[in-house]
């Protein structure tokens, strides 16, 4: 059983669904409403990196903080399903606990950059849904990053500039959402996480059966 509200007791292969958006857009924000939302049963992927922790982060929750010789090694090992440079540090995604999630056929929620996004749609394109968020304006990104305020000045100007470049990725993406409203953009997110659900392909055999099942009534 997956949830209640979304499918018959169909199975169904999991899909892995993916946000991304320049820091600030209100990515996090929108992900913790996913993830405290029960009905949505949906599991983050903890990502590994090297960037140090900030003081809202606990390790194991937000990310594994690792170092730079630990990432190489998961890398080189071809533990990770995607990794990038951000910001001058490294993130990862670690392969293992992804699958184990995706075989039980529940669907598993990531928050990485548009060049892991690239490569986990190199991948297994089918069973990947992309959305990019934007902020509504640059005024109110630069507002989110200082009201924040876990990021010294420098670091808040080279996120800023990088914004500009990760917005242009836009293109790339499934579904587009302009996070003006949080309310609005949880519900838009949560419309394309129902309807991406009950796509015919991705229900295949719970059909399949069902459809069998259905033919043999009298
Ligand atoms: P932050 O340092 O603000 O937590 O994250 C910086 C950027 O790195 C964000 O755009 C975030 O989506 C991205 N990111 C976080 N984890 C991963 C990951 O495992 N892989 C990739 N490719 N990007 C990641």
């Amino acid at each position: 059983m997956i949830c209640a509200r979304y499918d018959a007791g169909l199975s169904r292969r999991g899909l892995m669904l993916i946000l991304s958006s320049p820091s600030g857009a209100g990515k996090t924000t929108l992900t913790r409403m996913l993830l405290q939302t029960k009905d949505l049963d949906l599991t983050l992927s903890i990502s590994v990196t090297t960037r140090p922790r900030r003081s809202s982060e606990v390790d194991g929750i937000h990310y594994r903080f690792i170092d730079r010789k630990q990432f190489e090694a998961m890398r080189d090992a071809g533990d990770l399903l995607e990794w990038a440079e951000v910001h001058g540090n490294f993130y990862g995604t670690p392969r293992e606990p992804v699958e184990k999630v995706l075989a039980q056929g529940r669907d598993v929620l990531f928050d990485i950059d548009y060049q892991g996004t690239q490569q986990v749609k190199q991948k297994t394109a089918e069973d990947v849904v992309t959305i990019f968020i934007l902020p509504p304006s640059m005024k109110e990104l630069r507002a989110r990053l200082e009201r924040r305020a876990e990021d010294p000045p420098e670091i808040i100007a080279k996120r800023l500039d990088n914004a500009r470049n990760e917005i242009r990725r836009w293109t790339q993406y499934d579904y587009v959402l302009v996070n003006g409203d949080l309310q609005n953009t949880f519900d838009d997110l949560s419309s394309i996480l129902t309807a991406e659900r009950l796509r015919a392909g991705r229900l295949n055999e719970g059909i399949a059966a069902f459809v069998e099942k259905l033919l043999a009534e009298r």
